[in-house]
């Protein structure tokens, strides 16, 4: 079974890859780890990799799209994958339904994570940090007895502008799953939506019944 596992920011989908993954055997193939992988291992991909990302650049297509041919190329791949952090749009989609049908195989799921923005932002950017002894806090899953303050230490709490809620709200917008990418998978019948606003325990017990 091909699997692909699509969600925003902060529903919980690299937690939940790795339940799945254990639960079910499916390789797990994360984009991420794939290009460390050649990176480290300086195949001729992962050098045409890092010459875009010491630029700046996003890695084109084409190049990720090479990596994750041979991916599903090696053995362990034979009975299926799960993607994670791939495809991020409709041509990455459709090179990657070219792939495995060369494999006379297909996406037999589009599993998508969803929550509102606002439920994500909350659980985003509700990070605080002690000035003093750099203890970390949260605002709703683990606040300071007293705002503002550190519970170990009386320092004042600061938040990086990575952890503000309006810098979190544009990293959203910018990182969850095109409407469009989300419609392919939809057309294609393969769409299964799991509300990841539920305990981390009911999303994973509601993304192994869309995979049955
Ligand atoms: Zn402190």
């Amino acid at each position: 079974m091909f699997v692909v596992l699509l969600g925003p920011p902060g529903a919980g989908k690299g937690t939940q890859a790795e339940r799945i993954a254990k639960a079910t055997g499916l390789l797990h193939v994360s984009t991420g780890d794939m290009f460390r992988e050649h990176v480290r291992n300086e195949t001729e991909l992962g050098q045409l990799a890092k010459s875009y990302m010491d630029k700046g650049e996003l890695v084109p297509d084409e190049v990720t799209i090479s990596m994750l041919n041979e991916r599903i190329s090696r053995d362990d791949a034979s009975e299926g994958v799960m993607f994670d952090g791939f495809p991020r749009n409709v041509p990455q989609a459709k090179a990657l339904d070219d792939a495995l049908a060369e494999r006379a195989k297909k996406i037999d799921r589009a599993l998508l994570i969803s929550a509102r923005d606002e439920e994500l932002v909350s659980r985003l950017s509700g990070r605080w940090i002690c000035r003093q002894c750099g203890r970390l806090f949260h605002e709703r899953f683990d606040p300071p007895a007293e705002a503002g303050k550190c519970d170990a230490c009386g320092g004042e709490l600061y938040q990086r502008d990575d952890d503000k809620a309006d810098v979190v709200r544009t990293r959203l917008e910018k990182q969850k799953p095109a409407p469009e990418l989300i419609d392919h998978y939809r057309q294609a019948g393969v769409l299964h939506e799991v509300d990841g606003e539920r305990s981390i325990d009911e999303v994973t017990t509601a993304l192994l019944e869309a995979l049955r």
